[in-house]
């Protein structure tokens, strides 16, 4: 199969799945297509007894009380933990909670976490600023590690390793078993910030414990949302973070998850055809004289390639862009500020493209495969393909402008 569908297939093959996960089952009396949205703080009992029974269904996503989260959000729930292949799943305000909830509640003063160098930078400054001031001792390790090389920053206080594949400025793809064998030798769980591979990457099937979405992304999918999930691989890891999540008061507001279950149905074809887009724009990227490389996990020259083509079913719709070193962050910004269809944003996973900037303020322990290049990312949306390249055309000549 060429690289044109392979990026595309695991989006078509979850088709049937995301059409039919957490449906109402229609009854004598017929039921609506869609499970529908309760809004309330308040839920009431006929008795106190009626009210402790109920509350003791926590850990089966049942809720006494709005905070614990909505009828509605127990369905995107279920429907998050099927697609992650998972046993449960529990929906937070936004990615970054559903990056630190985990955290908070497997970590504990005196214990060790080992992050990739390349995750996300929010949880880098969650664990630098408030991780650390619990107690909690921080390390780094560069994302394409060997197995030998990982199992050196391992210290007998870690339990927690922490990675996100590929990550979302640089697209290092990692070994996703290798880490989780290194871990579990180590007594440590795999947490994989999933959120570039939802859908297309099974984290349990390669050894992960707990997985991470920012369903802000391509779930949701219009960019009207704000929510992260975290889904866990056995039940025996569920209830610590069930509790924590109580205990935190984290929760998502109900409309915003009967949006994301709504945005859910179709991100198959949206990311079948995103991600098409986006393999046609790297591979049109790489014949330009002015790029050095283009980060592209379907790209035999991304970093990790090989394992994304083991691993994974599909391709997401962002990637990253390397300037030929001669141009200087200023002819980057004069192309940047002159594209038309690109939106300058941060975020990614919606209908509509967008360019970031990823030189500059982005904190590495090591090496960057970007180096010291000007360099961006590119999240392509579903305006036709030809009309993106148009517009990369006519903003690359702002490059030679100066
Ligand atoms: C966007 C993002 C997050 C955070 O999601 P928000 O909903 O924006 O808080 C976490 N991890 C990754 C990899 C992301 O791209």
């Amino acid at each position: 199969m060429n690289e044109h569908n392979r990026v595309a297939e695991g989006w078509l093959q979850l088709g049937t799945t995301l059409s039919h996960a957490a449906r109402p089952t229609p009854d004598e009396r017929g039921c609506y297509v869609n499970p529908p949205v309760t809004r309330g703080s308040t839920v009431v009992f006929p008795s106190l007894e009626a009210m402790q029974r109920q509350g003791a269904t926590r850990y089966e996503h049942e809720s006494i009380y709005g905070a614990m989260g909505s009828p509605i959000q127990h369905e995107l729930e279920k429907a998050i933990a099927v697609i992650e292949g998972g046993t449960d799943c529990q929906i937070v305000s936004s990615g970054l909670a559903a990056c630190t909830l985990p955290l908070l509640a497997f970590l504990s003063a005196g214990d060790h976490c080992l992050f990739s160098d390349s995750v996300y930078g929010p949880t880098r400054r969650f664990a630098e600023n408030v991780l650390r001031r619990f107690g909690v001792e921080i390390s780094y390790f560069p994302p394409m590690a060997e197995e030998k090389e990982l199992e050196a920053f391992m210290t007998p206080k870690t339990r927690v390793v922490f990675t996100e594949s590929p990550g979302s400025h640089t697209f290092e793809v990692q070994d996703i078993p290798m880490l989780a064998r290194v871990a579990h030798r180590n007594n440590a769980k795999l947490f994989v910030d999933n959120t570039w591979g939802f859908g297309i990457f099974a984290p349990f099937a390669h050894g992960a414990d707990l997985s991470i979405q920012a369903l802000t992304k391509y779930p949701a999918g219009h960019s009207d949302v704000i929510a992260g999930a975290i889904t866990v691989a056995e039940r025996k890891t569920w209830e610590q973070l069930r509790d924590t999540a109580i205990q935190t008061g984290q929760v998502a507001g109900p409309d915003d998850c009967w949006l994301t279950l709504r945005g859910l149905r179709t991100m198959g074809v949206r990311l079948a055809q995103q991600a098409r887009s986006a393999l046609d724009l790297a591979v049109w990227l790489q014949q330009q004289p002015e790029v050095a490389q283009v980060l592209h996990p379907a790209l035999p020259d991304c970093p990790g390639h090989a394992l994304w083509a083991r691993d994974f079913t599909g391709a997401g719709c962002l990637f990253g862009v390397v300037l030929d070193s001669r141009y200087s962050g200023q002819d980057m910004e004069r192309m940047i500020n002159s594209l038309r269809l690109f939106g300058i944003g941060a975020s990614w996973g919606g209908y509509e493209s967008l360019v970031l900037p990823t030189t500059g303020g982005i904190q590495r322990a090591f090496a960057s495969p970007m180096g010291k290049a000007s360099a961006f990312r590119l999240q392509v949306g579903l305006e036709q393909t030809s009309d993106l390249v148009a517009d990369l055309q006519q903003a690359f000549k702002q490059l030679h402008t100066a």
